[in-house]
């Protein structure tokens, strides 16, 4: 295949707009899967189970079609993009993924569903792909649906997008209505790929992964030269030489081939034993001849941190192997040990995003089946001391600001550049709760007119911290489930935070201190001071419960002292009941972890940090 004929895609859309289906569509229309074994091939670019259960593309598929079209044959390579999904946010958990996709592509499809309308992560993936300089193909699916409102959807991706309302092909991934066009539209509106067979070979590496017998496989797109088997090839990143014992095209598995040629998209195995020498973003080339290596990508960064204990202390190295063997496929968690005088030992977890979070540990929680505390999610602050900027993303690490002598010049707190997605008569609504978690920058504009049911995009700034919690589920009981949610990073800000602790008996607990905004320090401390007052038991003598910032204390409640001696009524004949008590007392004792001098039960742990 040369090069005029090669065409390179992503599919890119909202959750649940198609994508997998209309995957499908295009394998079969193009006989790369048999429709008769449709019911075995649904949605096969879609593999792992998580994926399947939560609807999110996890990691990326990627197959190659040959299409005849008008007496030629075109390779039409479909690189998969991770989708966002609307349970959670999702720019910030997969963009760097998407990202790396669409580097290898010249052109996207961006479906949205005729029903529902475009959505935040419509807008996000568009925007990634406009940066990447793609050709997009706008697509309106499910027209075959009674709700479908074809001409207003195109009319509201015309003022989203700023693209021509005539451009968008209208299409039913289901029934295969239009699809044809699509293909036609990939033909004659892509561009074919750049890249001289002749220049020495440069082969971007997007994907991996790793197969028992024979190592890594990675996923490459040939941009210049020509790669055949047997050829020794090096890292631009590692520098370590390879020789490629395998090569072909994934039809839709994979097809070994003699070469793939520049602009073509398939799999190599070369003698990569670990997977961790195959670095996404990588550019290979012939071992000896180094070529300018591609615009590296930003490493995945972690932005959200939650600490993970075992509830049984013993289970601690089962936990930590779960941990380990789970990010073996997901490389982009980071793990430290972190031990804590309340929880034993654990581990800290940093996350992409909220939604990497809430998949990681669903996986955890499927591979572990023993209960796990995780605590109430964090984001990295810079401390900005006078001669040094230290991230601290655990709360027990923060400095008391307060104190004269800690040197602290400021503090830093992450900031996203939100957008909502919403119908008119929610504008009210959404803008409340954002101002309620300290937006700033806020604006909207309509996506159409027709009445309140017309859609409205609202843009604002807010904290990460402000997000990472309860913002989500808020965002979608106060707009009865039609909001939808994407952020993006948008950098550091100084910020009046503070380290909020809690005394029992006098004595601090250190799993449970916070860093709240200064204006909020009353609210929170005399909230949690109150929730804490309900779920700590009594103890044989009274417990004051103490917020404090630095040495002022915020708020307080006391827990009044449990009677004492308990067994004191009961009779001296009542042997078994006494005993009997006696023992439960014991039971409970082994659940309990002492703070200074008061017990305080696991579920307490529990109870407070999983509800953040
Ligand atoms: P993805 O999350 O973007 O991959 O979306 P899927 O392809 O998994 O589709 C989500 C849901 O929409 C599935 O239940 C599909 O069967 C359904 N769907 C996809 N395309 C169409 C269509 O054109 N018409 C109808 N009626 N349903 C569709
Ligand atoms: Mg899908």
């Amino acid at each position: 295949f040369e090069r005029d004929v090669i065409r390179n895609f992503s599919i890119i859309a909202h959750i649940d707009h198609g994508k997998s289906t209309l995957a499908d569509r295009l394998l079969e229309l193009t006989g790369t899967i048999d429709k008769m074994r449709k019911g075995i091939n649904q949605q096969v670019l879609d593999k792992l189970k998580v994926e399947r259960e939560r609807g999110i593309t996890v990691k990326a598929q990627t197959a190659s079609m040959i299409h005849s079209f008008d007496g030629r044959k075109y390779l039409l390579n479909l690189i998969d993009t991770p989708a966002s999904s609307s349970r959670i946010v999702g720019h910030v958990d997969f963009a760097w993924e998407v990202s790396r996709s669409l580097a290898a592509c010249q052109g996207a499809l961006l479906l949205v569903d005729a029903t529902q309308g475009v959505q935040a992560q419509s807008i996000s993936v568009f925007n990634v792909a406009v940066e990447r300089g793609l050709k997009i193909i706008p697509v309106l699916n499910k027209i075959d649906l009674p709700a479908a409102q074809p001409e207003q959807i195109a009319a509201q991706m015309q003022a989203a997008f700023g693209i021509d309302s005539a451009e968008v092909i209208q299409i039913s991934a289901k029934t295969g209505q239009g699809v044809d066009a699509v293909l036609r539209a990939i033909v004659e509106r892509i561009p074919p790929p750049t890249g001289e067979a002749t220049a020495p070979l440069k082969a971007f590496l997007f994907d991996s992964s790793y197969d028992r017998y024979r190592g890594v496989i990675s996923l490459v797109n040939v941009q210049e030269g020509v790669l055949h088997k047997g050829d020794k090839i090096a890292s631009c990143y590692t520098r370590k030489k390879y020789e490629v014992t395998d090569l072909g095209i994934m039809h839709p598995e994979e097809v070994p081939t003699t070469c793939l040629r520049p602009g073509q998209v398939g799999y190599i195995a070369c003698n990569m034993k670990e997977s961790s020498e195959a670095h996404i973003g990588d550019t290979l080339h012939r071992a000896g001849v180094p070529v300018e290596p591609m615009p590296g990508f930003k490493p995945a960064k972690a932005m959200v941190y939650a600490g993970v204990y075992p509830i049984d202390s013993n289970d601690f190295v089962k936990l930590e192997e779960s941990i380990k063997r789970l990010t073996l496929t997901d490389r982009s968690v980071e793990v430290m040990r972190e031990s804590s005088t309340a929880l034993g030992q654990g581990c800290r977890l940093g996350f992409l995003g909220t939604l990497h979070m809430d998949v990681f540990r669903q996986r955890l929680e499927d591979e572990y089946d023993a209960n796990v505390i995780i605590t109430a999610p964090t984001v990295p602050y810079k401390v900005v001391y006078k001669d040094r900027i230290v991230t601290v993303s655990n709360p027990t690490e923060f400095p008391d600001v307060s104190d004269a002598t800690c040197q602290v010049k400021e503090v830093q707190e992450p900031i996203v550049k939100a957008s909502i997605i919403v119908p008119q008569e929610y504008l009210g609504e959404m803008m409340e709760l954002c101002f309620s978690h300290r937006a700033e920058d806020l604006d909207h504009r309509y996506l159409d007119s027709s009445g309140s049911s017309g859609r409205a995009i609202l843009t604002c700034t807010l904290p990460l911290s402000e997000i990472v919690t309860d913002f989500f589920d808020q965002l979608k009981s106060r707009s009865s489930g039609f909001a939808s949610f994407d952020y993006e990073d948008a950098g550091y800000k100084p910020s009046k935070l503070v380290k909020m602790i809690f005394l029992l008996n006098g004595k601090p607990v250190d799993a449970l201190a916070l860093i709240v905004h200064r204006s909020a320090e009353q609210e929170v401390g005399r909230a949690w001071v109150k929730k804490l007052h309900k779920i700590i038991p009594k103890q044989l003598f009274e417990v004051p419960i103490q917020a404090a910032v630095g040495r002022r204390i915020i708020a307080r409640e006391t827990l009044s002292a449990y009677r004492a001696d308990v067994t004191a009524g009961l009779y001296g004949g009542h042997h078994e009941r006494k005993l009997k008590h006696l023992n439960n007392q014991k039971e409970s004792k082994k659940r309990m972890k002492r703070v200074g001098t008061v017990d305080l039960p696991q579920e307490a742990f529990y109870d407070m940090l999983k509800t953040g």
